[in-house]
């Protein structure tokens, strides 16, 4: 314990006395560390420097580490982490190679991540050895998966072990990447169609002016937003993901905690996921690949609290829980019904160097739409099986399926959007004979 509050003591005699302001750089408005976003080399492009060890050096907006950089913080503020820490990334690189692919050298196919993440050791060791503080965005790893729905599927016989991508235990064999977003701001600007001075003007204000350098430097196009990123789950044989001619699956999830991780059933995500995960498994099986790309946009990017609060106004309005009132229960709360911005998500798909995907696991049509106009192509919409869909969840299924969302089977009328309730909090739902009571 002694030792450990002399470190402690030693950590919070490293932090500086006195403020930097990142706003305004010592004698010049130029970062000496300049960013060609899109370049033909990572060289050309310039690494991407967030780290606060060396305020001189910074070329990028905010810092490493998306919303887990208040935590940093804190250890600072604590003394539990020395403030010069830098990172000692000794076997710390990839155990698959990702690219380079074209799509990372056209500045409009990727602004939302910077390509070169999990490169960092290599491609600027020059500048690592210079002593620039330059740290990784991307990591990628191996891994094996246990699901209790394979390993059902498995018994079943529907799911049949190979053991290269499926073990007879029913473990899946995987790589995953994590990715950190890195925004490229013009990019950024043009995909939404807004003036970059606007959109560096709305982030600044409506994050209560967090990030000065938004509105003051104007030579800083990367900003590092305190969010969160993205974890890809990929199947089968890699090499092979960026080849029109062999098959791939993809489904993009947004993180949904309550239905993927605890099982609640008033939704269809963790059967969606399930499935999305059997079916890359399949195609990984055939030959081919397969792409998970979980993104921690939770309720619909609203977040949890604004989720909560939704289903409770869902359960408690005239007429209970119907289909019909889905999505406008949102915007009563939120003022908006989706913040997910599709428009960012298929950078990651570019930076696998997708071009096309024969199978897509999804029924939204903003993926879709989004995926398409990016430059892959699409060759089949995938939804899942009727019998995955929990009883609950037939009011969000419903009322998707009215709102235009992708579905094979058949589009409710009004009577049955106004028939198809959800439980209520009374009520409880015995899945062994699969009726829901308030019906
Ligand atoms: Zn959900």
């Amino acid at each position: 314990m002694a030792e450990e509050n002399a470190t402690a003591t030693e950590n919070k005699k490293r932090r500086r006395r006195h403020i930097v302001l990142t706003s305004h750089p010592s004698g010049r408005n130029k970062t000496s560390v300049p960013i060609q976003w899109g370049a033909k080399t990572a060289q050309a492009r310039g690494p991407i420097i967030g780290s606060t060890t060396d305020p001189d050096k910074r070329n990028a907006i905010g810092t490493h580490s998306g919303s887990y950089s208040i935590y940093l913080a804190l250890a600072i503020a604590s003394g539990a982490l020395d403030p010069e820490h830098r990172p000692d990334l000794t076997n710390t690189r990839p155990t698959t190679i990702i690219g380079p692919h074209q799509q990372w050298f056209n500045p409009k196919s990727i602004v939302s991540l910077d390509p070169f993440g999990h490169q960092i050791a290599e491609v600027f060791s020059e500048e690592l050895k210079a002593g620039y503080d330059i740290r990784p965005s991307i990591a990628i790893t191996k891994a094996q998966m246990q699901l209790p729905e394979l390993q059902f599927a498995i018994k079943e016989g529907t799911l049949k072990p190979d053991g290269k991508v499926l073990l007879e235990s029913g473990d899946i064999i995987i790589t995953k990447a994590a990715i950190e977003p890195v925004w490229y701001l013009p990019g950024i600007a043009e995909r939404f169609g807004v003036e970059l001075s606007e959109l560096r003007r709305i982030l600044f204000e409506h994050t209560g002016g967090m990030f000065p350098e938004l509105v003051t430097r104007p030579d800083l196009n990367v900003l590092l937003p305190p969010i969160g990123g993205v974890t890809l789950y990929l199947f089968g044989d890699l090499e092979t993901i960026p080849d029109p001619t062999v098959p791939l699956t993809v489904r993009v999830h947004d993180e949904c905690n309550g239905s993927d991780v605890f099982g609640s059933d008033i939704c269809t995500c963790r059967p969606y996921l399930v499935y999305g995960i059997t079916s890359c498994v399949e195609t990984a099986q055939k030959g081919g690949a397969g792409v998970i790309a979980y993104f921690r946009k939770e309720g619909r990017a609203l977040g949890e609290v604004t989720k909560f609060l939704v289903y409770n106004a869902r359960k408690r309005q005239e007429g209970g829980d119907t289909a019909k009132n889905y999505f406008e229960r949102t915007e009563c709360v939120a003022g908006v019904q989706d913040v997910r911005f599709q428009e960012l998500m298929p950078d990651v798909l570019h930076w696998l160097g997708i071009t096309r995907i024969q199978e897509f696991v999804s029924m939204s049509n903003m993926k879709y739409d989004a995926v398409v106009r990016s430059g892959i192509s699409i060759d089949k919409r995938v939804t899942i099986p009727d019998d995955m869909i929990p009883p609950d969840a037939q009011v969000e299924m419903q009322a998707k399926k009215a709102a235009g969302y992708f579905t094979d089977g058949r589009i409710p009328d009004s009577v049955e959007l106004r028939s198809t309730r959800g439980r209520h909090w009374e009520d409880k739902t015995d899945k062994t004979n699969k009726t829901n009571k308030t019906e």
